[in-house]
C-alpha cells in the first residue's frame, strides 16, 4: 500500500485512480484482515462509490485537494456520519452516528475518504486491544502478540499496509504505544490543537485525535489537515495555520546539529524495561548524538506519580463522561420493569469488565469524603508534573523516551492484572497530564523478539513543527524500516 504522499503524486500524476487505491484497500483486507482483525466494519460498495465522486471530480479538474481519493482508516470511537460508531463496546453496537466528528468532516473537505471502522479497546480503555467486545486485533508482525491499545486496530490496519493511514486516539499514550508495537508513526498532538468534537469521550482532558502512518511525512500531511480551533470545542485553540509538510520536507539529519535533545533519567532508569528496549533506544541516541545533536540530561521528578495520577484523573472523568450511556435514547437497551433498574440492567449487560472497572473507580475517588484526598490532590500533582516538563524545556529543544517498557506481549499476558497492565503506560501517560505533544517513531527490531521498537521524541506545547521535524531527521538517519512479512 502507498504511503499518502506517494498516493497524492500517483493520482496527481494520473498513474492511479480513487477507484484502484480502494479496491487495494478491499483486497488487502479481503486476504490479511481475516487474521490481522482491524476492521470491525468495511463498506466496499459504499467505498467504491465515494472512490467512483472522487475521480469524476478530479476528471473535470475539481478535485477538492490533492489528496482527494486517498482512504484513511478511522478508530471506532471517531464518529463518521452515516457509519455505525459503537467504541468497540456491546452498549453501543449497531448505533449509526448522524453526524461528523471535525476531524473527519475536515478529512472529507480535502477528500479523504474516511474508510471502516477499526477496532479498540471498549472506549479506549486498555493497551492491548483485548477488551474490545467484538474481536481481538492481531500483531501484523506476530498474530500471537497484541497489536497494543487502545488504537490497536488503525495500528494493526497501518502496520500490515492494509490501508495508508488512519486517526486514532491518544489519552495515555492509546496512539503512541500502538503504534511501536505496531512499526509505525504515531503522533499525539498538543491538547487543544485537534478539535475532540465528534470523538467519543473517555477522559476530555486528556483525549486527543491524532495520525497514525508508516511515515513521518504523512504524520504531518493528516496533522496538518485535521487542525484548527472548532467552535464545537471550546478547548480547541486558536492557533495560525502551520505548515507541518514543508517543515517535514525541508528536514535533514543536518538539523540535528542545532538540537538539544533531553534524556529524562527516570525513563532510562524504570524498572521493568527490557534489555532490547534500552538497547534500541540508546542506540538510537547514539545515532542522534553521532549526527551532531546535543544531549543533554534532565529531570521530571514526578513521573513517578503519573500512573497513579492518570488513573484517577482519567477513571474520574469517564465516570462522569460514561454516565450519558443508559440504554434509553441510543445503544442497547434492557428492559427491567422501571427506569432504574433498565439503567442498571442496560450498563450491566452493556459495559465490559474493564470499562465497570473504571467506573466503579471514578466514581470512587469523586464521592465526597474521598475527593479531596484522591481527585484533588491528582489535580495538584498533575500541574507539577506539568511544572517538571516546563523546567526540562529551559536546557533542551525535545526529549527522547521509550515508548513503552516492552515489545508487543502476547495475548493473556497482562490481561490478568490489569495493575501489571497500566504499569506498561509509564512512558506515554505524564504527557497527556501535562498537555504537550510527542511522537513515536520505529527504531529498530528488538534483538531478542525481532518485534519493532520505537522511539518518543516530546516537544513543547503547540511545537509540532519542531517534533516533526526533529522525527523526519531520526528517520533520514535510521534508513527505511521494514513492513511485516507478506504486507
Ligand atoms: N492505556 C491507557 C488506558 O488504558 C491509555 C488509553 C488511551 O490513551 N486511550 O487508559
Amino acid at each position: 500500500m502507498m504511503t499518502i504522499a506517494r498516493a497524492a503524486a500517483a493520482l496527481n500524476n494520473k498513474t492511479i485512480t480513487s477507484a484502484e487505491l480502494i479496491e487495494q484497500v478491499i483486497t488487502n483486507v479481503a486476504a490479511r484482515d481475516g487474521v490481522v482483525k482491524a476492521f470491525l466494519k468495511l463498506d466496499a460498495e459504499k467505498l467504491r462509490k465515494l472512490a467512483s465522486e472522487s475521480d469524476a471530480r478530479r476528471a473535470a479538474g475539481n478535485a477538492l485537494s490533492e489528496y482527494d481519493g486517498i482512504p484513511i482508516g478511522i478508530k471506532d470511537c471517531i464518529v463518521t456520519e452515516g457509519e455505525t460508531c459503537a467504541c468497540a463496546s456491546k452498549l453501543l453496537e449497531n448505533v449509526v452516528s448522524p453526524y461528523d466528528s471535525t476531524a473527519v468532516a475536515k478529512l472529507k473537505s480535502l477528500g479523504f475518504i474516511p474508510t471502516g471502522r477499526l477496532n479498540m479497546d471498549e472506549f479506549a480503555m486498555g493497551s492491548s486491544c483485548e477488551n474490545s467486545a467484538f474481536q481481538k486485533t492481531s500483531n501484523p508482525w506476530d498474530a500471537d502478540r497484541v497489536p497494543g491499545g487502545s488504537s490497536g486496530g488503525s495500528a494493526a490496519a497501518v502496520g500490515a499496509r492494509l490501508v495508508p493511514a488512519a486517526l486514532g486516539s491518544d489519552t495515555g499514550g492509546s496512539i503512541r504505544q500502538p503504534a511501536s508495537f505496531c512499526g509505525i508513526v504515531g503522533l499525539k498532538p498538543t491538547y487543544g490543537r485537534v478539535s475532540r468534537y465528534g470523538l467519543v469521550a473517555f477522559a476530555s482532558s486528556l483525549d486527543q485525535i491524532g495520525p497514525m502512518t508508516t511515515t513521518v511525512e504523512d504524520a504531518a500531511i493528516l496533522l496538518e489537515a485535521i487542525t484548527g480551533a472548532d467552535p464545537h470545542d471550546s478547548t480547541s485553540l486558536p492557533a495560525a495555520k502551520e505548515n507541518f509538510v514543508d517543515a517535514v520536507r525541508n528536514a535533514s539529519a543536518e538539523d540535528f546539529k542545532t538540537l538539544k535533545i533531553g534524556l529524562p533519567e527516570e525513563y532510562f532508569n524504570a524498572e521493568g524495561m527490557s534489555c532490547e528496549v534500552k538497547k534500541a533506544v540508546e542506540a538510537a541516541v547514539e545515532s542522534i548524538k553521532a549526527a551532531g545533536a546535543e544531549i543533554v540530561p534532565v529531570k521530571l521528578p514526578h513521573t513517578k506519580y503519573a500512573v497513579a495520577v492518570y488513573y484517577i484523573i482519567a477513571t474520574a472523568e469517564a465516570s462522569a463522561n460514561l454516565a450519558r450511556f443508559d440504554g434509553i435514547r441510543y445503544g442497547a437497551r434492557q428492559e427491567a420493569g422501571d427506569l432504574i433498574s433498565s439503567y442498571f440492567a442496560s450498563r450491566g449487560a452493556g459495559f465490559g469488565e474493564e470499562v465497570k472497572r473504571r467506573i466503579l473507580l471514578g466514581t470512587y475517588v469523586l464521592s465526597s469524603g474521598y475527593y479531596d484526598a484522591y481527585y484533588l490532590r491528582a489535580q495538584k500533582v498533575r500541574t507539577l508534573i506539568r511544572r517538571d516538563f516546563e523546567e526540562a524545556f529551559k536546557s533542551c529543544d525535545l526529549l527522547l523516551t521509550p515508548v513503552a517498557p516492552n515489545v508487543a506481549f502476547k495475548f493473556g499476558e497482562k490481561s490478568a492484572n490489569p495493575l501489571e497492565m497500566y504499569l506498561s503506560d509509564i512512558f506515554t501517560i505524564a504527557l497527556n497530564l501535562a498537555g504537550n505533544c510527542g511522537i513515536s517513531v520505529p527504531a529498530a527490531l528488538g534483538s531478542d523478539s525481532n518485534m519493532p521498537i520505537g522511539i518518543q521524541f516530546i516537544a513543547p506545547a503547540m511545537a509540532e513543527a519542531k517534533l516533526l521535524q526533529a522525527a523526519r531527521a531520526f528517520e533520514l538517519i535510521r534508513g527505511d524500516f521494514p513492513a511485516p512479512e507478506n504486507c
